[in-house]
């Protein structure tokens, strides 16, 4: 048999075109490979204070009805979310994770062929989304490493099922005010859904922050994407959630999975709602974190970003070089080569341990 007969299968050659995503090294990778015991992964944009133990108590205690499938409409969570946002509990739709929220809305929305508007480069799984549903990405161009607003509504044509906007951005981390994105959301026709992924909102400084919520009984077309995994330190456990019309609710839950939430995301998620103390503490933590980050960067002469989310963008000579070299001395980094930003290394907060292991590998690798 030839190697085209014994192929299993006739894949949709969109989806075989694809590359798998690249996820940041783990720890046991960089551990194994250079015989080291401690590594600092500041790789992932990962919250290194860790859950609420309230989030961990609730997840501890429901793991022992593990036999019963999960409420697949996940009622409690949904219900506390619409309270919390003054929306009904119709507004409001759970994931596992917000990036499976981010696929349902290609999937529901995005014809083969119609398009979705982002930046470029975007958050990576934004425009993974759109090729997994066969949509057509037109990618804008930051300005100064922000959202350009202005191109971006020009580039909105009948075709423009979606509009993805990260804010604060990744990879840049950088932040776009509230009247800014007010007018925008003024200029997204009704036909087109504006997503504004606020994924990393608990980061931004307490006078700069706002919501795309608010925007919500202006322009039913907005849709708010939250999540777990930052402030919360619930990654592992994934669970993400969405604020929008109920029509886009409904939408999205004619198509996801019907147990995407497993109960321990869901009781984790409930509980970690009620600690309020525990995320103003993680925000705290990362303000600090990021500053020293950027002092870092200025001590060693590096560009940054300026960032309200728990990374930070240095520029610098060889970004491949400089990630190796400091894997080998234990500290795990994103080289902007993966995020569509060459020639920069996007560096999340870690613990204080972390950034002083980080600290010492940036000076060994410069006195080399
Ligand atoms: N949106 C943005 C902009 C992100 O950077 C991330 C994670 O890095 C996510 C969404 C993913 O969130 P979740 O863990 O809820 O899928």
């Amino acid at each position: 048999m030839n190697k085209e007969q014994t192929r299993p299968g006739r894949p949709r050659p969109d989806i075989a075109a694809l590359s798998a995503y690249v996820p940041g090294r783990s720890v046991e990778e960089v551990q194994r490979r250079y015989g080291l015991d401690d590594v600092a992964r500041l790789a992932s944009n990962e919250n290194p204070v860790g859950p609420s133990p309230r989030a961990v108590a609730a997840a501890t205690a429901v793991l022992a009805a593990s036999n019963r499938y999960p409420d697949g409409a996940s009622t409690a969570l949904r219900e506390r979310l619409a309270t919390v946002y003054r929306l009904a509990p119709a507004n409001v739709i759970v994931g596992n994770g917000s990036d499976e929220i981010i696929l349902l809305l290609a999937l529901a929305y995005l014809r083969p062929g119609e398009t979705a508007v982002m930046a470029a480069p975007p958050y990576a799984i934004h425009r993974s989304a759109v090729a997994i549903a066969g949509g057509a990405v037109a990618g804008v161009a930051l300005k100064d490493h922000v959202h350009d607003l202005d191109a971006m509504a020009d580039a909105v044509g009948e075709d423009t099922k979606l509009v993805f906007v990260a804010n604060p951005h990744n990879p840049t981390g950088t932040h776009l005010d509230r009247d800014a994105l007010r007018r925008f959301a003024a200029h997204i026709p009704a036909r087109t859904l504006l997503v504004v992924d606020e994924a990393y909102h608990d980061y931004v400084d307490d006078a700069a922050r706002h919501t795309a919520r608010d925007l919500l009984d202006d322009y039913p077309n907005v849709v708010t994407l939250r999540t777990f995994s930052k402030a919360h330190g619930l990654a592992g456990l994934r669970a993400g959630y969405a604020l929008a019309h109920e029509d886009v609710v409904g939408m999205l839950d004619r198509i996801r999975p019907p147990f995407d939430l497993n109960i321990a995301a869901q009781a984790a998620a409930l509980a970690a709602l009620d600690d309020d103390a525990h995320v103003r503490h993680v925000a705290r933590e990362n303000r600090a974190g990021r500053a020293r980050l950027m002092a870092i960067a200025r001590r060693h002469g590096l560009t940054t970003v300026p960032s309200e989310a728990n990374f930070v963008l240095m520029r610098v000579d060889d970004s491949l070089a400089l990630t190796e070299a400091l894997m080998a001395r234990g500290v795990i980094v994103r080289p902007g080569e993966n995020l569509g930003m060459p020639g920069w290394i996007r560096v999340s907060v870690g613990t204080s341990d972390d950034l002083d292991r980080f600290e010492r590998a940036m000076e060994l690798v410069e006195s080399r």
